[in-house]
């Protein structure tokens, strides 16, 4: 068995590759799910939807989310509705006594669907209205997560990290323009990361339990921690006590989202900036006390106080990942 623990674009970026090194009937992907939202009702779950999607050959490659080919009438029509009302585009909150009513899993990330600020396709639409029905069913996030991977043809186990509620919520400071909190999607896919960042908080991980299947597969172990942003993808489930703790028991091999200092993508580098961490490979080492070993990029000449194997890793087609998962394979043997 192999478990990843997985954001939406460095382990999906593995994974796409890593088959003949792990096999896929023997391998667990845990998702983050503090990056998810509820829009319009709809409980939408990033993270893993890039996994299941990436895994079922169906996701949109050049954007590295949704599906390929999708349309979005729906979505289109709910932009030129709210512009023809006069209402705000949004991101649209409900009011507060709303977000920790109702569905509990949805806490704290409640968005009105009024002018959907995050694009949902037409056929990825169709995943989160299954998925919310079930969740309102009575399944669990997991079990629902299973069914959809199913549906997809997924030949890897996808879980999420939990079946409770846990919200990534990004601080900034008072003086910024921005409201003082707001949840990750709204600083990311709303604003692209332009808010300072004064704090970041997993709202509910000190109360969530890890999803069974998922502290199982970590206990089994060993983990891959594919190239993740170590803030808002791993934080969150780092933050859970059970998980934290089975992390720090695995063997656990980690892939540098850096080359030294340069990130590959995304606003990695501003979140560690801004919980303390050094924007770089050796921020990354110390925000993964539980890691034992590193991946590194062959042009990143980082001194670790841990065993490094180094390899070109950069992922552009599945070629790269191999090579990737092969040096991750490697590490294992040393970690
Ligand atoms: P998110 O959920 O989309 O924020 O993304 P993840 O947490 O999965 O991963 C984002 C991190 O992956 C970023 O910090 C990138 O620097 C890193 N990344 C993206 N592409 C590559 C790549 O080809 N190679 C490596 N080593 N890292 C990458």
């Amino acid at each position: 068995m192999t478990t990843f623990l997985s954001g939406g674009t460095g382990t999906p970026k593995l994974l796409a590759g890593a088959e003949s090194v792990f096999d896929p009937a023997d391998t667990t992907v845990v998702g983050n799910t503090g990056d998810d939202v509820e829009l319009g009702g709809l409980l939408v779950c990033p993270d893993i939807d890039t996994v299941l999607f990436e895994q079922g050959g169906v996701l949109d490659r050049d954007r590295w989310w949704g599906i390929a080919d999708d349309t979005t009438e729906t979505h289109d029509e709910l932009r030129a509705l709210a512009d023809a009302a006069g209402l705000d585009s949004g991101p649209r909150y409900l009011p507060d006594d709303a977000q920790t009513a109702g569905r509990d899993l949805a806490r704290w990330r409640r968005f009105s669907g009024v002018a959907e600020f995050m694009e949902l396709g037409d056929r990825d639409r169709a995943v989160h209205v299954t998925r919310t029905g079930l969740l309102d069913e009575g399944k669990s996030l997991t079990e629902v997560t299973r069914t959809l991977a199913d549906a997809f043809d997924v030949p890897v186990d996808v879980v999420p990290m939990s079946d409770d509620p846990v919200a990534s919520i990004v601080h900034a400071p008072e003086t910024s323009d921005y409201a003082d909190e707001m949840h990750f999607q709204e600083f990311w896919v709303a604003h692209r990361a332009a808010p300072e960042v004064e704090s970041v908080e997993f709202r509910g991980a000190g109360d969530a339990s890890p999803a069974p299947a998922a502290l199982g597969a970590i206990e089994e172990g060993p983990v891959v921690v594919g190239p993740s942003n170590p803030v808002t993808s791993i934080g969150p489930i780092a933050a859970i006590d059970g998980l934290r703790e089975a992390l720090e028991d695995a063997t656990v091999v980690a892939v540098s989202p850096f080359v030294e200092d340069e990130v590959f993508s995304g606003p990695a580098a501003k979140l560690m900036d801004a919980v303390g961490y050094d924007p770089s490979t050796a921020g990354v080492a110390a925000a993964y006390p539980f890691a034992d070993a590193f991946v590194l990029d062959d042009d990143d000449a980082t001194d670790l106080d841990r065993p490094v194997v180094r390899t070109d890793t950069r992922m552009d087609d599945e070629s790269d990942a191999e090579r990737v998962a092969e040096a991750v394979a490697d590490a294992l043997e040393v970690a």
